[in-house]
């Protein structure tokens, strides 16, 4: 057998990547999600191709300084987490400080950055090398732009859906993270055409129109709920407005979107008997807990997490959203011209 060797840099970012980015969608989730970090108000998403040929994402946050570019990119370095305590009090969508270094390692990456809106950066990788860095004038923020995403791991390129299904996923992860941060401006553009643009207002429900429709929107309900360890608040569709799968439920945590059963579940079992058979809601659901409840490190993607009170949570969700819906119905008979 041949003697046991430590892996380059280069080839351990590489391997991560497969866990972090499996497609052109990652790319974007953890680059808009970098930017909601940075406490952005404003974020552009354009992809050229379903994101195959470029992927870039601009935002109006707080921008790195030239001496962090390299940290930025680095595996394992982050600006969210310092230690063992901060792991179990998450506030923030990335602390793995994986995501840079996994997108930068399998495309070429440019990133133009500033802090002050002054003098900003420039700087370029390509397969985890970094070709160079430069002053260069920029906006205050982040524009990271990804080209040629896994042109040197032809199997991942391989294992990839039609452009039109890996577009799909684009638009899907750009919607939830939209509708779980009504707050914040979100603009997304395929080959030139904008698919998506919120005005970030804070309004949920304009946020529901501008995905789903107006007419959804106007016949959804407001959910609203608190115990001391969470507080809910969301939008649901009325018993007769559903679709035939559970892909229009979003479950947002401390906004993240997150993908949980139980929770889904929680919030169908509000609607008691009155979904018909293989029905399902459109419901946009946000939830607020104390970070010390969820345990976000459990999957690279971080679209999983474990909860501690997860069956209190469910009561919660059930109740507010039969109260919703019970509220409606009385609503419903008052205004009866019978
Ligand atoms: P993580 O988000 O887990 O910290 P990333 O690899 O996604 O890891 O990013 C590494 C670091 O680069 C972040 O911790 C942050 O300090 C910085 N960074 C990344 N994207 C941005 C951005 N859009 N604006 C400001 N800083 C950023
Ligand atoms: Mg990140």
């Amino acid at each position: 057998m041949a003697e046991i060797h430590e892996l380059s840099e280069n080839l351990t970012n590489q391997i991560a990547a497969g866990e972090v980015i499996e497609r052109p969608a990652s790319v974007v989730k953890e680059l808009v999600e970098n930017a909601i970090d940075a406490e952005a108000t404003r974020i552009r998403v354009e992809v050229l191709k379903s994101g195959l040929t470029q992927i870039s994402v601009q935002d109006n946050g707080i921008g790195i300084a030239p001496d962090q570019i390299d940290l930025a990119f680095m595996r394992h370095a982050t600006s969210k987490i310092k230690n063992e305590r901060d792991l179990f009090n998450i506030a923030t969508l990335g602390f793995r400080g994986e995501a840079l270094a996994s997108i930068a390692a399998v495309s070429h990456a440019e990133i133009l950055t500033s802090t002050d809106g002054q003098i900003g950066t420039k700087a370029g990788f390509s397969g985890g090398i970094k070709n160079f860095q430069e002053d260069a004038g920029s906006p205050k923020g982040t524009k990271i732009t990804v080209r040629d995403l896994f042109y040197n791991t032809p199997a991942r390129l391989k294992y990839l859906k039609s452009p039109k299904t890996e577009l799909l996923k684009i638009v899907d992860i750009v919607d939830r993270i939209a509708l779980g941060h009504p707050e914040i401006s979100l603009t997304l553009a395929s080959d030139g055409k904008v698919l998506l643009r919120t005005p970030g207002n804070g309004n949920l429900k304009q946020d529901v129109a501008n995905i789903y429709g107006r007419k959804v929107a106007e016949e959804m309900l407001t959910v609203e709920s608190e115990d001391p360890d969470f507080t809910l608040y969301g939008l649901v569709s009325q018993p007769d407005l559903t679709r035939s799968n559970r892909n229009f439920i979003s479950i947002l945590l401390n906004g993240r979107y997150i993908k949980n059963y139980q929770l889904a579940a929680a919030l169908m079992d509000g609607y008691g008997t009155q979904l018909a058979g293989k029905k399902y809601p459109i419901a946009v659901l946000a939830i607020e807990a104390d970070p010390l409840l969820v345990d976000v490190n459990v999957h690279p993607t971080k679209e999983e997490v474990r909860l501690s009170k997860e069956k209190e949570l469910s009561r919660l969700i059930t109740g507010a959203v039969s109260q919703a819906l019970l509220g409606q119905e009385e609503a419903g008979s008052g205004s009866s011209p019978l």
